[in-house]
């Protein structure tokens, strides 16, 4: 879907990122694995970090928020195994770097951000790469967006204390789920599997993500 004119370094950097910290630590699927090398991740990145844009690490995009790491991105887009027909609904959009890889994975993406300022900057990005199966949304997401429901999947940027119920009864029979849920200084990844009206839960592993504000929540505005 892209082909835009990058500096080298950029592309350079972009191959790296995968050979280094996604095929070297696992990640086998090709699909992921072909976004994540054609995406230009700098463009999701505010100017004083681009240099930095591609290393193993989350970077600040602003509102105390980050852009989550590289490979966080690809072991959760594997463990969700998106097809190119699926309604997918993203909470927290943050740079829209996510939402990039989402969209090239999927049919259609909802993505909800809470801070308008990050969902604006995200829209203008996407929209300059051409993506047009993409629809932002600023609100709260912690109970996910029922307007769209049902996805066939759901993947949660942001840590939530326990499983959020509400998100679970948005999933199509057969959705899956993925989301870190824990305190904000221990969280586990968990991917969700709704079968039948049964919910099957597997723990991936540990990761720290920033907290999923709800509207009850004291930090939230
Ligand atoms: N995948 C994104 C991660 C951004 S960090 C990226 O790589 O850029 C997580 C985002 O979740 C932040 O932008 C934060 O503002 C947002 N967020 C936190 N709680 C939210 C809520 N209840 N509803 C919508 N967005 C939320």
């Amino acid at each position: 879907m892209l082909d835009h004119d990058q500096p080298k370094s950029f592309a350079l950097d972009r191959q790296h990122m995968v050979a280094l910290q996604l095929r070297a630590r696992g990640i086998r699927d090709e699909r992921v694995l072909d976004a994540m090398a054609r995406i230009p991740r700098e463009e999701f990145v505010p100017q004083q970090f681009r240099h930095q844009a591609y290393g193993d690490h989350p970077i600040p995009i602003g509102q105390g928020q980050t852009i989550s790491q590289p490979y966080i991105v690809a072991l959760m887009l594997e463990a969700l195994a998106i097809q190119p027909t699926d309604k997918v609904l993203e909470i927290g959009t943050g740079s829209g770097y996510l939402t990039a890889v989402l969209a090239e994975l999927s049919s259609h993406v909802y993505s909800i951000e809470r801070h308008s300022s990050l969902a604006q900057t995200a829209e203008r990005v996407l929209a300059a790469l051409g993506y047009r199966n993409i629809n932002i949304v600023v609100g709260d997401g912690s109970k996910g967006l029922p307007a769209h429901a049902p996805y066939d999947a759901i993947i949660v940027s942001a840590a939530a204390p326990e499983l959020p119920l509400a998100m679970v009864e948005q999933l199509r029979d057969g959705g899956r789920m993925i989301i870190p849920v824990g305190s904000t200084q221990s969280q586990e990844l968990l991917l969700v599997r709704k079968q039948q009206d049964e919910t099957v839960l597997k723990h991936l592993e540990g990761c720290r993500f920033v907290p999923l504000i709800g509207r009850e929540d004291p930090a939230g505005e």
